[in-house]
């Protein structure tokens, strides 16, 4: 019994490596949010696809575990990697009392790797990645983990910046990374990486917490070293210092 749990990375096949390809080609049973079946449709369309709304995680693996335990080859789809705020843990976990089960995790490129080459190159050095959804995470933590990584002087990357729910979460969050990091540090953020609509843009510190951003944005606030070359967010790495 097989069960791929696959990152397909930001955006549709061409972000995909082939490896993720060929579990899905091989999988009986697509499992995953419609906008990532609809990113991948070409690929699955003599599939049979359950489709889970947004939020019932537990419930989709739960589906995905029942597929696999038919005899059916099945895939669960993941944006970007299947181990970075994805589904690979859960699914181990609903899966610990069937040994039957061969969970083979597919890694992708997640948005902080894609969302970096959009800017220039940013994460060059070492980054620190948080998320600023509190569903899971209490916010005090949040914010003890940006202010020691800002202490700290790491690049820092962020996902789920911001929801309906959560419309100041990243002016939140700026403001205590502007406790130890300079007001112009350079900063960017990217919507929709390998979508329809991308749009990347690089700006300051100061500027980052008065911008507008929503769920399918990641942003890049950059380190001391972090400076603008040709427009390009770059993080030297300090070859030319040495
Ligand atoms: N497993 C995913 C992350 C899921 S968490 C990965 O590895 O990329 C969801 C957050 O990821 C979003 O709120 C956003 O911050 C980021 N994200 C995922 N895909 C994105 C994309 N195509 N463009 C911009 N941000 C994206």
């Amino acid at each position: 019994m097989k069960l791929y749990v696959v990152g397909i990375g930001p955006g549709g096949a061409d972000q995909m490596t082939p490896r993720a390809c060929a579990a899905i080609q091989a999988s009986d049973v697509i499992v995953g949010y419609t906008t990532y079946i609809d990113l991948i449709r070409a690929l699955v369309e003599d599939k049979e696809i359950l489709q889970t709304p947004m939020k019932q995680e537990i419930d989709r693996c739960m589906r995905a575990r029942d597929a696999a335990l038919t005899g059916k080859t099945v895939a669960m789809i993941c944006s970007g990697d299947a181990g970075v705020y994805g589904m690979a843990g859960l699914m181990h976990e609903v899966c610990s009392d069937d040994p039957d089960i061969e969970i083979e995790v597919i890694p992708g490129v997640t948005a902080a790797c894609a969302g970096a080459a959009v800017l220039g190159a940013p994460l060059m050095h070492d980054f620190a990645v948080i998320s600023l959804s509190d569903l899971l995470t209490p916010w005090e933590k949040i914010e003890k983990r940006l202010d020691l990584a800002s202490q700290a002087d790491f690049c820092i990357c962020l996902y789920n910046p911001s929801s309906k729910k959560r419309a100041d979460y990243l002016q939140k969050a700026c403001d205590i990374m502007l406790k130890s990091k300079s007001p112009d540090t350079p900063c960017g953020y990217v919507k929709n990486i390998g979508r329809m609509g991308e749009y990347g843009t690089v700006c300051t510190l100061e500027q980052l917490r008065e911008a507008t951003v929503d769920m399918f944005t990641t942003v890049f606030v950059g380190n001391s070293q972090t400076q603008v070359i040709g427009g390009k967010l770059v993080t030297p790495r300090g070859y030319q210092t040495k």
